[in-house]
């Protein structure tokens, strides 16, 4: 089957989300690198055409139902209908529960959890259509329970329920969905954790890389080699899953 090969990636302007946009361009698909600032996704946009490949920079903010579908539509008609969808956007509020505000619950709440949502509502009709679609929602080993993160944990575990709700659902429609739950990765918001801890980078990943069996800490490009299969056509039996990228359970 010849499926169209467009991919929506959010929170593509840095971090995780630029290795995942920057390795599908590679792969040959049209990649709608989404972000808050569309200015922010022009380098990424830029260095995937340097690369000979075919990006477009897209203002979304994923937690806000307009912007979310109006965002997937001008993708479906400049690029073609998304078939990929790379649910990553995302932030942190991290605090302790006797200290976490309500905003703080909410906003990491609505960029993960409806944030998710609102895109896979969105592109699931291009894919539902196409009758293919590959959908990969960002978790975390934090889903499992973290210290100072009761809302980022929360919506990180909701994600892995999301995930296999859509793969029942969506499945006999050439859909699958599925997630990925990375450790810890080097990107700004690893390092604006070490801001908040009051410890340098440097420190932060030595200390990870001891308490990571593979001995040292992930790369974006760990999580994007990930996403690069799941998107894959052959990859089709894959579905429902929360594969972690972590370098090894905890010892
Ligand atoms: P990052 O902070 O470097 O990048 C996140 C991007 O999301 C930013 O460009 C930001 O502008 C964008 N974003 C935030 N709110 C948005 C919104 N409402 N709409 C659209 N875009 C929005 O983060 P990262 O480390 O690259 O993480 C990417 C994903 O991977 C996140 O979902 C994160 O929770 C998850 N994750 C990261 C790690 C890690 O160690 N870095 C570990 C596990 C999971």
């Amino acid at each position: 089957m010849n499926s169209p090969r467009v991919a929506i990636v959010t929170g593509a302007a840095r971090g995780i989300g630029a290795a995942v946009a920057e390795r599908l361009a590679t792969d040959g698909f049209a990649v709608a690198v989404a972000d808050l600032d569309q200015r922010a996704c022009a380098e990424v946009v830029a260095r995937i055409k340097s690369a000979g490949g075919h990006a477009l920079a897209v203002q979304i903010d994923v937690s806000d139902e307009d912007s979310a579908a109006r965002g997937t539509a001008l993708v479906a008609e400049r690029l073609g209908p998304p078939t990929v969808l790379v649910n990553n956007a995302g932030v942190l509020r991290d605090n302790l529960l006797f200290r976490m505000t309500n905003a703080e619950w909410s906003t990491v709440m609505d960029v993960h959890l409806r944030g998710s949502f609102l895109m896979s509502r969105a592109a699931q009709a291009h894919m539902t259509k196409a009758g293919f679609g590959r959908i990969v929602n960002l978790s975390s080993t934090s889903a499992l329970g973290n210290r100072g993160q009761a809302n980022y944990a929360a919506a990180k575990a909701g994600l892995q329920g999301f995930t296999k709700s859509l793969a029942i659902e969506l499945g006999k429609f050439g859909i699958t969905t599925n997630a990925i739950a990375p450790g810890f990765i080097a990107t700004d918001m690893t390092r604006a954790t070490a801001e908040r801890m009051g410890v340098s980078f440097d420190e932060l990943v030595e200390h990870g890389a001891k308490e990571i069996p593979a001995g040292r800490v992930g790369t974006p490009a760990d999580i994007a080699a990930v996403a690069s299969f799941l998107a894959r056509a052959d990859a089709g039996f894959v579905n429902g899953q929360v594969i972690y990228v972590a370098g090894g359970p905890k010892g």
